[in-house]
């Protein structure tokens, strides 16, 4: 069914103090890495961390940790005109293309700095080539966060490609089986088919019409921010790897 603009709800997703002041490491990174280059090196532990959590638990860290993440749904969820991704942000085509392009100027740039090594201005370089693309994803991401979507950049960002990728080795080595958390349905049957689930998805997918036969929500996709567990209106959503439940307050 094609959804029109005004489908999505603005609900709270900051359910952690990381989700709510996150957006500050963000400005910091982005803004502060223009005078103090070396801010900049802390992308590095980000990258490492997305990566790890991916390996176990998909794309966690961009629903639970990303800093830039937390400055779309804290700061620019409440003056976004929060209409719908356009499909070709979402397609194979922008997602590979954008990845593969990112990649090899980022490498290109990597390189550039690495001259650099054993000199005392190279820990300014590396840090100021972080720093630059964390201010380029901020105004690029801002733009689209404000005119259409919150989550638009994340679904071609690089760095979720990246987590998508650990996340298939971790899948395939069969680590994911006991480590991932996904949205589980205690009962199908008690769904109400509203659609609040799809409505308030920060990704605007729609989990009711997807779960599987094991009550599962196994979408890629899903950034296990919990928005749909704690709007749905019959409670039967959560968040489980099995034998736990994430509470939501
Ligand atoms: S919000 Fe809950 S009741 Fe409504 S469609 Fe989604 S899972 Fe079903
Ligand atoms: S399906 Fe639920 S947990 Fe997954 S991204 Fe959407 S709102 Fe978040």
């Amino acid at each position: 069914m094609e959804k029109s603009n005004n489908y999505y709800i603005k609900t709270n997703r900051a359910f952690s103090h990381i989700r709510k002041y996150g957006w500050i490491i963000t400005v910091l990174i982005a803004i502060g890495g223009q005078w103090e280059p070396k801010l900049g090196l802390t992308v590095v532990l980000i990258m490492a961390g997305l990566t790890i959590t991916a390996f176990f638990n998909g794309r966690y860290w961009c629903g639970n940790f990303c800093p830039h993440g937390s400055l779309f749904d804290t700061i620019i969820l409440p003056v976004t005109r929060n209409k719908k991704i356009p499909d070709l942000f979402k397609s194979k085509v922008m997602i590979i293309g954008f990845f593969a392009i990112f990649m090899v100027n980022f490498m290109r740039r990597i390189l550039s700095v690495s001259r650099y090594w054993g000199t005392y201005d190279f820990f300014d370089k590396l840090g100021y080539l972080f720093s630059s693309t964390y201010l380029i994803v901020l105004i690029v991401g801002g733009i689209l966060a404000t005119l259409i979507n919150p989550r638009t950049w994340c679904q071609f960002c690089p760095m979720g490609t990246l987590q998508k990728l650990a996340y298939k080795l971790g899948k395939a080595i069969g680590i994911t089986k006991k480590t991932e958390k996904k949205i589980t349905i205690s009962s199908q049957e008690k769904c109400y088919k509203c659609g609040k689930c799809a409505k308030v998805c920060p990704f605007q997918l729609a989990p009711y019409l997807e779960f599987s036969n094991e009550n599962k929500f196994d979408n890629i996709n899903c950034i296990k921010c919990s928005t749909c567990v704690a709007n749905c209106p019959a409670g039967i959503l959560s968040l489980k790897n099995g034998n736990e439940t994430e509470k939501v307050s």
